[in-house]
C-alpha cells in the first residue's frame, strides 16, 4: 500500500479524502504543519506522494530532500502552483500533479459575494441590525447592472466570473494573454491592460501569480484607474503590492477592496489567531478599513470543490502509481 503524507492538512482535508480514498486504498498521513525546511527531514524514506497545499514552501532544497526520501510524486491539491519549484522537481525526477479544475464557479461566486458585500455594505448592514440599529445612513451603495467590469485573466475562474457578471447586466473589458472565443461572442471586449485598468469601476483578478506579473497592481499602475473603482482579488496575494494599495486606499484613489489572498498570507490565513497578537501591521491596517473586505483564502471551499479536489488528487496519484500518465492539464512536470 503507497503512502501519501498531507501537509497543511485541516479536518476538512482528511474527512474529504478518507471518503475518496475508499475507491484506491492508499495510505494515508495527514500532517497539520506547512512543508519546508523545517520539516521535510521528517518524511520517511519509501513515502509516495506527498500531498500539499497554496502555503507549503516546495524550494529546490525541499524537493532535494523529499527526492532523496524517495517521493515519486508532488500532488498539489489546488490549482496555482507558484509555490513550487518546477524546475527542480523536474531535475530530480518527480512527478508534478495538481488540480486544474476543480469548480471553478466556487472561486468565481465567492468573488462576486465579496463585491455584493461591499457594493451593498452587508457586512456593515449585518452587525447593525444586530445592535437594534435600523438606520440606513451610511449604507449607501451602488448598482452593478451597466457598470464596466475589468477582468484579468479569462481561463476557467475568469469565464466563470465574466458569464456571472454579464447576467447582472454589466459590460466586460477583459485582458488575458489569449482571448476567449465564446466569451467574445457573449459580448465580452477584450483589450490591453492598461485600458482594462482605466476602463473598469470594477477589476478582478483571476490570473496566477508568475514572476512576471508580481505586484501587477502597485502605485504605477493603481494611478490608471478611475478614482472610486473597486479591486476583487480571489487570485493570489502577491498580484497586489500592498503598500500600494493601503496608500490608495488612504486617499481614496480606490474607494473599495475585497481580497481573499493577501501576499504574506501564510504566516495568518487557515489558523485560528484569535487569541494572539499578530505582528503584521499590514493585513491590521487593511482590515481596519470599512471598505475593505478580507477573507481568508476560503473561495475555493465548497462541498463541490473539496470533493472533486480529493477525487482528482487520488485519481491522479493512482495512475502514476500504476504507470500511467494523467492528463496534460494536471501535470506540471
Ligand atoms: P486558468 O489557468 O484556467 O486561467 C488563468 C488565465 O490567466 C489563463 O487564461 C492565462 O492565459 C491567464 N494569464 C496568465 N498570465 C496572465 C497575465 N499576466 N495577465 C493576464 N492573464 C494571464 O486558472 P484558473 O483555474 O482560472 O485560476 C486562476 C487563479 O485563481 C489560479 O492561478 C489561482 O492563483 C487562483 N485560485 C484561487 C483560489 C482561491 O481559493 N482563492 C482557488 C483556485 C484558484
Amino acid at each position: 500500500m503507497s503512502k501519501i503524507l498531507f501537509f497543511s492538512a485541516k479536518p476538512y482535508d482528511k474527512s474529504f479524502f478518507t471518503g475518496h480514498n475508499e475507491t484506491h486504498g492508499f495510505e494515508l498521513e495527514f500532517l497539520e504543519t506547512h512543508l519546508g525546511p523545517h520539516i521535510v527531514n521528517a518524511v520517511e524514506q519509501g513515502t509516495f506522494a506527498v500531498c500539499v497545499f497554496v502555503n507549503d514552501k516546495l524550494t529546490a532544497d525541499v524537493i532535494s530532500v523529499l527526492a532523496a526520501r524517495g517521493v515519486k510524486v508532488i500532488a498539489l491539491r489546488c490549482a496555482g502552483f507558484n509555490n513550487v519549484d518546477l524546475d527542480a522537481a523536474k531535475a530530480l525526477g518527480i512527478r508534478v500533479c495538481r488540480v486544474p479544475a476543480y469548480s471553478p464557479e466556487a472561486v468565481a461566486e465567492h468573488a462576486v459575494a465579496m463585491l455584493l458585500t461591499l457594493n451593498r455594505k452587508t457586512h456593515k448592514a449585518y452587525n447593525r441590525v444586530r445592535e437594534q440599529n435600523f438606520s440606513l445612513n451610511g449604507l449607501l451603495g451602488f448598482n452593478l447592472h451597466g457598470r464596466t467590469i475589468g477582468v484579468i485573466g479569462t481561463g476557467k475562474i475568469g469565464k466563470a466570473f465574466c458569464r456571472i457578471m454579464l447576467g447582472f447586466g454589466c459590460n466586460i473589458l477583459a485582458y488575458d494573454l489569449f482571448e476567449d472565443e465564446e466569451l467574445q461572442t457573449r459580448g465580452v471586449h477584450y483589450t490591453s491592460f492598461e485600458n482594462v485598468l482605466k476602463g473598469a469601476d470594477v477589476l478582478s483578478l483571476h490570473c496566477p501569480l508568475t514572476p512576471e506579473n508580481a505586484y501587477l497592481i502597485n502605485k504605477q499602475t493603481l494611478a490608471l484607474m478611475k478614482p472610486g473603482s473597486t479591486i476583487i482579488n480571489t487570485s493570489r496575494g502577491g498580484l497586489i503590492c500592498t503598500v500600494d494599495i493601503i496608500e490608495a486606499l488612504k486617499n481614496q484613489h480606490i474607494a473599495y477592496l475585497g481580497i481573499d489572498v493577501y501576499e504574506q498570507e501564510e504566516r495568518l490565513f487557515f489558523k485560528d489567531l484569535s487569541g494572539s497578537i499578530i505582528e503584521d501591521d499590514a493585513i491590521q491596517r487593511l482590515m481596519s478599513f470599512p471598505n475593505v473586505l478580507v477573507t481568508g483564502h476560503q473561495a475555493f471551499f465548497t462541498d463541490e470543490a473539496l470533493s472533486q479536489i480529493a477525487q482528482i488528487t487520488l485519481e491522479s496519484v493512482s495512475k502514476l502509481e500504476r504507470g500511467e500518465e494523467p492528463s496534460a492539464m494536471v501535470m506540471l512536470s
